[in-house]
């Protein structure tokens, strides 16, 4: 096949190439795992013992009754009931006690002192009885979780059995260890020159400092986030952090041995691990934003959360089946947070994408326990520490999820002011343009109030009022002002003669003709039907002069009228300015001359002079 189609082949045999590699690396490296399991019965020691070798798991008695005395257990070991462990390192759930036999052989020619230190922390108790040749067994260490921490013979977080032996001597060794009810046991010890404990120790301890130290910088730098933000899912993680440092201290034994001393209780780590998944879970449904978006699956955190607060109240009152029962279910439905992240990430949330892998990592955390716990694999530093590192690599991960989270959030919020801003501007231009239109309209209405519709001349109100500012403005200014008033003569005979349109057109042309003749000063307006007014600054000689010259120009205004030209005159009105006049006194002066005017024959202008005796000027 590889020689038919090479390219198919290196394609088909590439990832199980890989796979098979990957495969192998593994079986290597579990084979590279120290075989601590295969200790025999007697173990030979050193001083050089740095904890690779172990007590042996080859004569274990199981008394389930956890009421075997010491000589019940030589009994049995005479019996030959003792047998070897059948799994990896564990005893599995079992109720009762385990009782560990083995010998030590000083193969030295030096006294040794040897440090046996228990493998894991679920253990209640640890009673060590030793012998030397066929004197009898005499107890050399009694550890429990419930004694004051001060009564351990060494200073370490989990139980470590001190262990004398003389150059060249074999101690014959009885170990009695005992977990909870239902409790796993790891019927195996690891051997230790004292020195060697202590500096391994101190790196495991600066370790897990730096652990706890990561969780409570991530939860101080969560609560500051919080603070900043005014974002719930920052606090609910702050707390999440906070209830791990809690969680992981009591159960690797810290809160013993550094917090609380004399009074230690078992159940505190099932509190502390209820506290902590009950935060978890609060801490998701916050961040993932569930009820909103995933209503059914937040129902099901929510049975989660309830199932924990059962857990806690089991802890609390130590209702040990319940705990048990409890902690199960929580830890078999703990993937259900990953099918969470998964959907949510099918909804578009990358953060929840990071939440799912940073939630894998904690589950496949808790499957290797799991692992250890019931024996399948062998109990060692790398699987006892991956729960709690599993455990820091989520948060850590969480961190970087709420990191997206925030910049998306800024990115939302940048958006968001644009869009803003935008608009803001649109309706400021909106309002602006409305503005406009009103101002125009105000404008139109204004102009229109003030203009006669007919002629597009000023009509008789806006005529009358800038005529009375312009005679203040002359009177202030001792300019002189005359008043012409014009009526169009026999108008009724135009309009009956030639229709009323044509009337109205006669009325525009005239307009026309008079506003060419004047200029911007002057005010001129429609009074009203054939009647016009003008206002000049002119002295009475010259405004009849003027009134003279626009009765001219009216005279040769032509309306075309089909193929007959209209012609028309007007009669003119002249007044003058006195002292006291004002616009009304003008006007009814100017109206008596023009009156005089058409009385006279029409087609020509009539002043008043000073005593308001009318004047025929033609
Ligand atoms: P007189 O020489 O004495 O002024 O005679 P007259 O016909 O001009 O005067 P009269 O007051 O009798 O008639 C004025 C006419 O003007 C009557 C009216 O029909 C006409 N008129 C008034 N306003 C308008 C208008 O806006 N359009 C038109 N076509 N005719 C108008
Ligand atoms: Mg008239
Ligand atoms: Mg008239």
């Amino acid at each position: 096949m590889s020689i038919s189609n090479p390219s198919r082949s290196s394609l088909c045999t590439g990832p199980v190439w890989f796979a098979n590699a990957a495969l192998y690396l593994l079986v290597c490296l579990l084979a590279l795992l120290p075989r601590w399991s295969t200790a025999q019965p007697v173990i030979d020691v050193t001083d050089h013992e740095n904890g690779r070798q172990r007590t042996g798991q080859a004569a274990i008695w199981h008394d389930p009754g956890a009421r075997a005395t010491l000589d019940d257990a030589l009994t049995a070991l005479r019996q030959q009931r003792f047998t070897a462990l059948d799994s990896a390192g564990s005893t599995g759930m079992k109720p009762g006690a385990f009782w560990s036999h083995f010998r030590l052989r000083n193969t030295t020619d030096r006294p040794l002192t040897l440090n046996l230190e228990y493998v894991d922390h679920q253990l209640i108790e640890l009673t060590a009885f030793a012998r030397r040749d066929d004197t009898p067994y005499v107890p050399i260490a009694d550890l429990s979780m419930h004694r004051p921490f001060d009564q351990r013979p060494v200073v370490h977080n989990r139980f470590v059995v001190p262990v004398d032996l003389a150059p060249g001597e074999t101690r014959e060794l009885l170990l009695r260890l005992s977990s909870d009810e239902l409790g796993f046991v790891f019927p195996s010890l690891r051997i230790w020159s004292r020195d060697n404990l202590v500096a391994a120790h101190t790196t495991e301890s600066s370790a897990i400092a730096f652990l706890f130290g990561g969780f409570f910088l991530m939860g101080l730098f969560a609560f500051c986030g919080g603070v900043a933000t005014g974002e719930r899912t920052f606090f609910a993680y702050a707390v999440y952090s906070l209830s791990k440092i809690t969680c992981w201290a009591t159960i690797l034994g810290y809160t013993h041995q550094y917090l609380i001393r004399d009074d230690f209780q078992w159940h505190y780590m099932s509190i502390s691990g209820a506290v902590t998944i009950l935060c978890g879970l609060s801490f998701a449904r916050i961040f993932l934003a569930t009820r909103e978006h995933t209503p059914r699956l937040d129902r099901l955190l929510l049975l989660m959360m309830a199932n924990a607060g059962l857990l806690l109240i089991a802890a609390l009152f130590q209702i040990k089946v319940l705990a048990l029962a409890t902690i199960t279910l929580a830890l078999l439905l703990y993937p259900v947070m990953i099918l969470v992240g998964l959907v949510r990430w099918r909804q578009g949330s990358l953060e929840a994408a990071i939440f799912a892998v940073a939630w894998s990592l904690l589950v496949v955390g808790l499957v290797v326990q799991a692992c250890r716990d019931l024996g399948l694999v062998e109990h060692n530093l790398f699987n006892y520490y991956w729960p709690p590192v599993a455990s820091f690599t989520e948060m850590l991960t969480i961190m970087a999820a709420m990191g997206f989270r925030v910049r998306r959030l800024r990115q939302e919020r940048r958006q968001y002011r644009r869009q803003l801003e935008q608009s803001k501007a649109d309706l400021e231009a909106q309002v602006q343009a409305r503005t406009r239109e009103l101002e125009d309209a105000i404008q139109t209405a204004e102009r229109e109030a003030r203009t006669d519709a007919l002629t597009g001349t000023r009509n008789r109100r806006s005529f009358l009022c800038d005529c009375q500012q312009a005679i203040e403005r002359a009177r202030r200014q001792g300019r002189p002002i005359s008043l012409l008033m014009f009526d169009i003569d026999h108008f009724k005979t135009i309009n009956d003669t030639h229709g009323h349109s044509l009337g109205d057109e006669s009325l525009r042309a005239f307009t026309r003709a008079i506003v060419e003749q004047i200029r911007e000063s002057d005010v001129f307006g429609r009074l009203g039907g054939e009647e016009f007014g003008l206002l000049i600054s002119e002295h009475p000689d010259d405004s009849l002069v003027t009134a003279e010259r626009l009765r001219t120009r009216i005279g040769r205004i032509r309306v075309l009228n089909g193929k007959r030209t209209i012609r028309f005159t007007s009669s003119i009105g002249v007044a003058h300015m006195t002292p006291d006049s004002n616009i009304d006194s003008l006007l009814k002066q100017a109206d008596q001359a023009l009156y005089q005017a058409k009385r006279d024959g029409r087609d020509n202008v009539v002043g008043l002079d000073w005593g308001g005796e009318p004047q025929a000027v033609s």
